[in-house]
């Protein structure tokens, strides 16, 4: 650190990504991005709008904001886009939590929420899970606290049903209810349903993981339009223009060929459930998930040996060193071939 960093943020651990090694060629089983490239549409509106860098992005970003509100079915303010989801987690964490309204969320979460509290210097509270990694509900009704809860939840792929989260927005009517669904597509029922019902929910989601574009960092939030009119003001107050003309272009073909990244949706959950139950067969835990990975221990092999083991053999997975989850490892679901070396290279780590 140097002598100049600011003493109010100077005790702030940033958040960690997953590894992106270079010095090999490995199946990469753990950041949660999709094995399957984006569409053909979606590369050929990225080469078009490339030959037009000269000029900024539209900071409105109409031709994705107006393709996600006609699929999902809501007005286009109702819709904001960000620089990955990452960004608009952290707009909301700006505009709608602070002393009086403090965060709470799960004590094993998505990582980047007591970072984005610590940066912004916002109270929180992270509330245990119960010993079998749910959630239970009652901790969070009428609470009057700002909530984030991401459906599923990571890293343990399960999820709460929309009756248990409209109870949670019912209950805190005075705060904002944060829904982050970066895992949705993969089975679960998103809490879009509740949004015209609503003013207090924020629901969240991004391309990255069922729309195979992690590399353009795109998500977005839908919402009550004032809220989308509070997100704005947190963004025309740091990057107007934080979503590049490619990644607006390469989102509107995405959601137009919605059929595609359905398909390899269904691929993905049908790997998931061929891979958790090859897993089960080699004696591991793998927790139900509903999201493009699971989480599983297995009692023959420590969850950091496990880690390093695959790691020597060309297959990345994501180890936690939590106490409480550091026996598991997180294994994004791929191809089925993908899923196959793995369950190969297990059997034969085990059976060394
Ligand atoms: N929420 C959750 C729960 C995640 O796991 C991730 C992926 N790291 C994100 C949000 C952010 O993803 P992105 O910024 O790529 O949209």
């Amino acid at each position: 650190m140097s002598k100049f960093f600011t003493d109010r943020l100077s005790a702030l651990i940033p958040y960690t990504p997953g590894e992106q090694p270079k010095d090999m060629q490995y199946i990469k089983l753990n950041t949660n991005e999709s094995p399957f490239n984006p569409s053909a549409a979606v590369a050929e509106a990225v080469a078009t709008e490339a030959g037009k860098l000269q000029l900024y992005s539209d900071p409105e970003n109409t031709a994705v904001r107006t393709a996600l509100a006609k699929h999902y079915g809501f007005d286009v303010n109702q819709v904001i886009v960000s620089n990955g989801s990452d960004e608009v987690l952290n707009f909301a964490f700006m505009a709608f939590a602070d002393e009086k309204s403090p965060l709470i969320f799960p004590e094993i979460t998505y990582g980047f929420y007591p970072v984005f509290a610590e940066l912004n210097c916002i109270p929180y509270t992270q509330i245990p899970l119960r010993d079998d990694f749910s959630i239970d509900v009652e901790d969070y009704i009428g609470k009057n606290k700002t909530i984030i809860i991401a459906n599923p939840n990571a890293p343990t792929g399960m999820v709460l049903s929309i009756a248990d989260i409209e109870q949670i927005v019912k209950s805190n009517p005075d705060n904002v209810v944060i829904i982050d669904e970066a895992y949705v597509d993969f089975g679960a029922d998103s809490a879009l349903s509740l949004v015209d019902k609503y003013d207090n929910l924020l629901v969240v989601q991004t391309f990255s993981k069922s729309r195979s574009l992690a590399g353009a960092r795109l998500g977005f939030a839908i919402g009550n339009k004032d809220l989308i009119a509070d997100l704005n003001t947190i963004k025309y107050s740091t990057n107007p223009y934080n979503v590049n003309r490619m990644t607006d272009m390469a989102g509107a073909a995405a959601i137009k060929d919605n059929q595609y990244y359905a398909d390899n949706c269904q691929t993905i959950i049908a790997n998931r459930e061929w891979t958790t139950a090859r897993l089960i067969d080699l004696g591991f835990e793998v927790l139900p998930s509903k999201a493009n990975f699971v989480f599983a221990k297995s009692d023959k092999i420590g969850g950091e040996e496990l880690y390093l083991r695959l790691k020597e053999q060309g297959i990345l997975v994501r180890h936690f060193t939590k106490d409480t989850i550091k026996e598991y490892n997180r294994i994004t679901i791929g191809t089925k071939s993908q899923m196959q070396a793995l369950i190969d290279t297990i059997i034969s780590i085990l059976g060394e």
